[in-house]
């Protein structure tokens, strides 16, 4: 399972679950390369696993994982959303 954080630049050590942030994903098997699971006898769904990845407090603040087809999973930068701060500012303008 998981044993570092995801960033590769990171090397911070999963130790314990409340610390920092746990990504569960599904990732689909890509173009059927794990014929070695043993016999050929039909089970032909595609391959989905459940895989998780984990990123340490830090990584976790700036950083999210994300999942792409063919590429498999990555570590970006995470959104920042825009605060609506302002807006609030403005309304509070006409509270009593
Ligand atoms: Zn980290």
């Amino acid at each position: 399972m998981v044993s570092k954080c995801a960033n590769p630049e990171c090397s911070e050590s999963f130790l314990y679950f409340h610390q920092g942030k746990l990504f569960r994903l599904e990732t689909e098997g890509r173009e059927d390369r794990r014929r070695q699971l043993g016999d050929e006898t039909g089970i032909s769904k595609p391959l989905r696993r459940l895989e998780f990845y984990w990123l340490c407090g830090g990584c976790a603040e700036t950083l999210t994982i994300a999942f792409e087809k063919g590429s498999g999973i990555s570590v970006r930068p995470r959104p920042v959303r825009p605060q609506a701060a302002r807006v609030s500012a403005r309304a509070n303008a006409t509270a009593a």
